[in-house]
């Protein structure tokens, strides 16, 4: 068995302009580190674009209707202060959510044990009705419904370690028991949401909020103490990882001081936690990570990681 890695040359071409953190760079970044010895046994597939079918179980299809129209032919459109598309963005998008349905396919099909999608624009921002953050459509939680769809799982849980919470995703889920959301974050940090009594209405979510500066041991804390607890009563058929390397301590946009250690530490809990209840079914998916040395080095480590459990 293996792990897949699904990425694609249109997710370089989405370009927000030139002095946007979420720059092209970002994902040549990720593929360059993935690149070595270490990752020859690697799946390498190319992500297909996302039918419109599948996007649509999370977002309306008026909404995404409109968002694909709104692709520019030249130049940029502004969707927020943060959120621009340029004329390659339509396609990341679609290849980006693309990527983590194919990979729930895979994974769930039994072709690998886990996968990793390198692709961008981000996604975990994006709500049902509203692109934002940088994000366009929500690549996970469009993952997590196919997978209950399609596939028929139950209960398909995502954990969300990048340092901003997932709003969008959290919003995706918040009225469905079947899906699980946790995230750890910075607290106070954008989107402003992700407080401790923001459960889920069936306590299906579950959110961590740290302190800037409070570092490993406060976030390894709170995934044992919070998170893992959470998910073994819940019982995930899949886990889907919104794999954010922002809380490395050399990020510009945080500060919550994490390191590669700790991006290989919460892998491996969770993959003992899909091992024991999922089969060991896990699909990640890169969301932020702005530093670029520090994001190749973390997505390296978490990769080297998945790859050692299958
Ligand atoms: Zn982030």
């Amino acid at each position: 068995m293996t792990t897949l890695l699904y990425t694609h040359p249109a997710c370089l071409e989405h370009d927000p302009g030139p002095y946007h953190p979420e720059s092209p760079s970002r994902l040549r970044a990720v593929l360059d580190a993935l690149d070595g010895p270490d990752f020859s046994r690697l799946d390498r597939r190319e992500a297909p674009e996302a039918e419109l079918d599948d996007i649509a179980r999370v977002h309306p299809r008026r909404f995404v209707e409109r968002l694909l129209e709104a692709v520019p032919r030249s130049g940029h459109v502004r969707i927020d202060a943060d959120t621009i598309m340029s004329p390659g963005s339509g396609e990341a998008a679609l290849r980006a959510a693309g990527a983590v349905a194919a990979a729930v396919d895979a994974v769930v099909a039994g072709e690998a044990d886990n996968a990793f999608c390198a692709v961008r624009p981000p996604g975990h921002h994006a709500e049902p009705g509203r692109a934002m953050g940088f994000c366009l459509f929500n690549n996970a939680a469009i993952g997590a419904l196919r997978a209950r769809e399609v596939h028929g799982l139950e209960r398909v849980a995502e954990i969300d370690f990048d340092v901003h919470h997932g709003n969008g995703t959290q919003a995706c889920f918040w009225d469905d028991p079947g899906l699980f959301y946790a995230s750890t974050h910075q607290s106070p940090l954008y989107p402003g949401t992700g407080g401790r009594g923001e459960t889920g209405s069936a306590g299906n979510v579950v959110n961590v909020p740290l302190r800037p500066m409070s570092g490993s041991r406060a976030f390894r804390s709170g995934v044992t103490r919070d998170i893992l607890p959470a998910l073994d009563t819940f019982r995930p058929e899949l886990l889907l990882v919104s794999a954010g390397f922002d809380a490395h301590r050399s990020d510009p946009l945080a500060q919550l001081m994490l390191d590669e250690s700790d991006y290989v530490w919460v892998t491996e809990q969770l993959l003992d936690l899909a091992r024991e209840h999922a089969a060991g079914r896990v699909v990640s998916t890169l969301e932020g990570g702005y530093d670029l040395p520090a994001l190749g080095a973390s997505a390296a480590a978490h990769v080297r990681t998945l790859m050692a459990a299958a």
